[in-house]
C-alpha cells in the first residue's frame, strides 16, 4: 500500500489540520464532517459511506466513544474488505474494544491511536499516537503515523492505545494539580516563585508540569501561564480524560484515589468556577485565590 486512498471522518479542531497533512503528504484524502468543516487539499464528501467506500485506511476524529460506535456501525459495512479502521480519537477503552470486535467481524483492521501534542501538534505534524492492535495493523497504520506525529508507540492489543492515554493524563492531573497547590502554599509562605522552580525543577518534586509546562507566569519555559492561560490544553479535555481514567478504574475495580481527587476539582473548576476555556494550568490561580475552607 505506498499510496492508501484515506477516507477522514471528523473533521474538527484536530482532524482537519490532520487529514490536510496527509494530503499535503500526497495521499488522496476524501473527508466528511456532519458540521460541514473541510481541510486544505483533502476532498469533500456528502456523507460518511461516500468517504469510506473505497479506502485502503478510514481515519476517524471524533468527539466521544458514543459517536464513536455510531459512526462505526454505519461505515463498518461500508468499507473494502481488508481495510484499515484507524480511530484516533480519545474514547472509553470499552468502546473502543467493542468497535474492534464488529471491525474484525467485517473483515476489517482496527487500530486505536489516541494522540498527544494537541492542536499545535496536529497542525505541525509532531504527534505522539499510543497504538492498540494487531502487528499487522500497527504496520498498516505506520506510514499515516510517520506523516502526522513524530512518534507511534505500539502499546498492546485494541484498546491499549486508550489506556496509555488515560493513565498518563491521570498522571498529569494530579501532578498538575499538585504543583499549582504546591505554588499557591509557597505564595503563603513567602517564597518567591522563581525560587520554587530553582529548587523544584532540580529537586525531586520535578514533572513535566513543573518544568516543560509551568503554571506560574513569567518563571521557567513559555507555557499558556505567559499567555494569560489560554489553552494549550484546556480545563475541559483534562476533565474529559479525567472522566475516562475514572470510569475505567471502575470498570476493572482498580484503586485510584488521586485521579479521583483530580477529577473532583477539575469537574468543580471547569463546571462551577469558571474554568471551561482556560488552560488545565489555570488551577494555580484557583489555589492562590482561595482560602482554606
Ligand atoms: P472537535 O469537537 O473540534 O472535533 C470533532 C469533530 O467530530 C467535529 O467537527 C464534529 O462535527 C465531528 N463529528 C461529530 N459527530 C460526528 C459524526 N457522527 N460523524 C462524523 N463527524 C462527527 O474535537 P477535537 O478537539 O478535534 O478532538 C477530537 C478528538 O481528539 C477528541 O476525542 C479529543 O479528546 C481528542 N484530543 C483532542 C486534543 C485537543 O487538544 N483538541 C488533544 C488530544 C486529543
Amino acid at each position: 500500500m505506498t499510496h492508501p486512498k484515506i477516507g477522514f471522518i471528523g473533521l474538527g479542531n484536530m482532524g482537519a489540520p490532520m487529514a490536510a497533512n496527509l494530503a499535503k503528504a500526497g495521499m488522496t484524502v476524501t473527508g466528511f464532517d456532519p458540521a460541514g468543516t473541510t481541510a486544505k487539499g483533502v476532498a469533500a464528501a456528502n456523507s460518511g459511506p461516500e468517504a469510506v467506500h473505497d479506502a485502503d485506511v478510514v481515519l476517524t476524529m471524533l468527539p466521544d466513544g458514543e459517536i464513536l460506535r455510531a459512526v462505526a456501525q454505519e461505515l463498518l459495512p461500508q468499507m473494502k474488505p481488508g481495510a484499515l479502521f484507524l480511530d484516533c480519537s480519545t474514547v472509553d477503552v470499552q468502546s473502543t474494544r467493542d468497535v474492534a470486535r464488529q471491525a474484525a467481524s467485517h473483515g476489517l483492521n482496527f487500530v486505536d491511536a489516541p494522540v498527544s501534542g494537541g492542536v499545535g501538534g496536529a497542525a505541525a505534524g509532531t504527534l505522539t499516537f499510543m497504538a492498540g492492535g494487531s502487528e499487522a495493523a500497527f504496520a498498516a497504520a505506520q506510514p499515516l503515523f510517520d506523516i502526522m506525529g513524530q512518534k507511534a508507540v505500539h502499546c498492546g492489543a485494541a484498546g491499549a492505545g486508550q489506556a496509555a492515554k488515560i493513565c498518563n493524563n491521570m498522571i498529569l492531573g494530579a501532578t498538575m494539580i499538585a504543583t499549582c497547590e504546591a505554588f499557591a502554599l509557597a505564595d503563603k509562605l513567602g517564597l518567591d516563585r522563581q525560587k520554587m522552580f530553582d529548587v523544584v525543577s532540580t529537586s525531586s518534586g520535578y514533572s513535566w508540569s513543573m518544568n516543560a509546562y509551568c503554571p506560574a507566569p513569567g518563571v521557567g519555559p513559555q507555557s499558556p501561564a505567559d499567555n494569560g492561560y489560554k489553552p494549550g490544553f484546556a480545563a475541559e479535555l483534562m476533565l474529559k480524560d479525567l472522566r475516562l481514567s475514572q470510569q475505567a478504574a471502575e470498570a476493572v475495580n482498580a484503586d485510584t484515589p488521586m485521579g479521583a481527587r483530580a477529577l473532583e476539582l477539575y469537574r468543580q473548576f471547569v463546571e462551577d468556577e469558571g474554568g471551561r476555556g482556560q488552560d488545565f494550568s489555570a488551577m494555580l490561580p484557583r489555589f492562590a485565590d482561595r482560602d482554606r475552607r
